[in-house]
């Protein structure tokens, strides 16, 4: 037993006195703060998608000390999601480790709240895994790890979760697709049902179920995946599994009564008529009310057919939620004595100014802005602006807030969003391409999509590393092992 000499009590109730007061010195807690010899500001990103990643490949470390938060450890390239999940690119291909970024603090954890007075968020780490699973990251942040990590300024770029509408089955039996482990997932239930379905004692009708090919939500993402999920059937598991080609569909299944609704109908048209001549359904105006697991494949039920339909996968991707950290912030009654954080009506993220600061509105409901707090990407909206929830907006804010912040000129200029224009990969080498006034469709759609997407990523060892995986692809096919 330790002895209980007066300096020994003493320190032990200053410290205890020290705790109390603050929490950030207990065990559990600690907060990571500018020391005085870093007098440089604490800028802390949460988020590592494209605009919290793109945010911290901006900032200067010179002129700032970067701390990110973020549940997974890496930055995925999300349109080139769809190839990785059929084998087309490997899944390292579309993603960039965040620890390669010159940063002061990389945290490995989910965000559970910010107590904007104190200046500090809330972190539990993921010591269990990455989130890059389909589950839920919820389940892999360890409470017992919690900590706090203290600001100067804030960014919060969390992005959105998938939208299921509460749909019965949906969160259980669909496949999402929002990350490199939903890729993975994807990929593996592909071949598996295509293995289940070559077993001499499978019966056909189980085959017709097993490789049915589902995907919920006619945008890009859908589109995209079963252009993606055609060309590996037909490509490579056309020669391992002839005998099965006659039982493979794939079906798109919206409630919309168009798919790809942000395209000109000319190309949405396109679209639709190369599907067709793919042997890709197209259902719209069709409503999904459950899904269930039967055996070895899922039962569908849609309100406009008589009989539930076979799947041996069932891809979901309509839309999107606010991110649950959002929805909590935004309840906050009272922030830092100003008011209640503004919320936008329409998608329920952050409303910001044309400066991405978050609003505030005072009880007068007069507003003003949050000193020192920022939000882009998915979980923000402009203020009277009507940006799309993309990758675009998201990275060309998060160049425009960096280019501000490492000049501490702020005031200097608004943030305006230069619109690209939009893509799609159609399958067999074919694509469509819209910007304003321009359109493309077929071949050299193909081909710009290709190259946007190639010089778009981030680092040079993925710039080198995609066209290779592509050319490989090319030569040898894609690589069908289960692992
Ligand atoms: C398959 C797919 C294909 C797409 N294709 C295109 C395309 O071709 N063109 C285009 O413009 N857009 C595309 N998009 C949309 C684009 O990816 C999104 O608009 C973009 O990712 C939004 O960026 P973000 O940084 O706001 O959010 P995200 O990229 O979703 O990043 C959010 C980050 O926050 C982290 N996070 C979440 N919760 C917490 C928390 N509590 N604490 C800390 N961190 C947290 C997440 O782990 C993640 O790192 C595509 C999306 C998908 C899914």
């Amino acid at each position: 037993m330790e002895p209980h000499t007066p300096a020994r009590i003493a320190s032990r109730t200053l410290q205890r006195a020290l705790q109390r007061h603050s929490p950030l010195l207990t065990r559990r807690h600690y907060a990571s703060t500018s020391t005085p010899a870093d007098k440089k500001e604490r800028i802390v990103i949460l988020g590592s998608g494209w605009a919290g990643y793109a945010l911290a490949r901006t900032l200067s470390p010179s002129s700032s000390s970067q701390v990110l938060v973020s549940p997974r450890s890496h930055f995925v390239f999300t349109p080139l999601l769809a190839s990785t999940s059929v084998g087309t690119l490997e899944f390292r291909a579309a993603i960039e480790p965040v620890r390669r970024l010159n940063l002061a603090e990389f945290h490995q954890g989910q965000v559970r709240d910010v107590d904007f007075d104190r200046k500090v968020v809330r972190v539990q780490a993921n010591t269990k895994d990455d989130a890059t699973t389909r589950s839920d990251p919820d389940a892999l942040a360890d409470p017992s790890t919690e900590f706090e990590v203290a600001y100067d300024k804030l960014v919060l770029a969390v992005g959105c979760a998938s939208q299921t509408f509460g749909i019965e089955g949906v969160r259980e039996h669909a496949c999402f697709l929002r990350d490199v482990g939903d890729a993975r997932v994807i990929r593996l239930r592909i071949l598996q049902a295509f293995e289940k379905a070559a077993l001499p004692t499978t019966t056909d009708d189980e085959r017709r179920k097993l490789l049915h090919f589902a995907v919920v939500g006619g945008g890009p993402t859908g589109i995209e995946f079963a252009a993606e999920l055609h060309d590996l059937v037909h490509e490579d598991l056309r020669k391992m599994y002839p005998g099965l080609m006659q039982h493979v569909a794939v079906t798109i299944y919206d409630i919309a009564p168009k798919v790809l609704p942000m395209f000109d109908q000319n190309l949405a048209n396109y679209a639709t008529d190369m599907f067709k001549r793919q042997g890709i359904q197209v259902k719209t105006e069709h409503h999904l009310e459950r899904i269930r697991c039967v055996g070895d494949h899922l039962l569908i039920r849609i309100k406009e057919e008589k009989d539930e339909v076979g799947a041996g996968i069932v891809v979901w991707s309509t839309g999107l939620t606010q991110n649950p950290l959002v929805r909590q912030i935004v309840d906050k009654q009272d922030v830092a004595g100003l008011g209640r954080i503004v919320k936008d009506p329409k998608t329920g993220g952050f409303l910001t100014d044309d400066r991405l600061r978050v609003q505030v509105e005072g009880p007068d409901h007069k507003r003003t802005t949050l000193p020192g707090v920022f939000a882009m990407g998915d979980c923000a909206v402009v203020e009277g602006a009507n940006y799309p929830a993309t990758a675009q907006v998201a990275s060309q804010q998060a160049v425009h807030l960096g280019r501000r912040l490492n000049k501490g000129d702020l005031e200097a200029k608004p943030f305006k969003f230069r619109n690209l224009g939009t893509m799609a990969y159609l399958g067999s080498w074919r694509a469509i391409h819209q910007s304003s006034g321009d359109e493309l469709k077929g071949r050299a759609a193909w081909i710009l999509w290709r190259t946007a997407y190639l010089t778009k990523s981030m680092s040079v060892r993925n710039k080198l590393l995609i066209p290779v995986y592509w050319f490989v692809t090319w030569v040898f096919g894609r690589d069908i092992s289960r692992f």
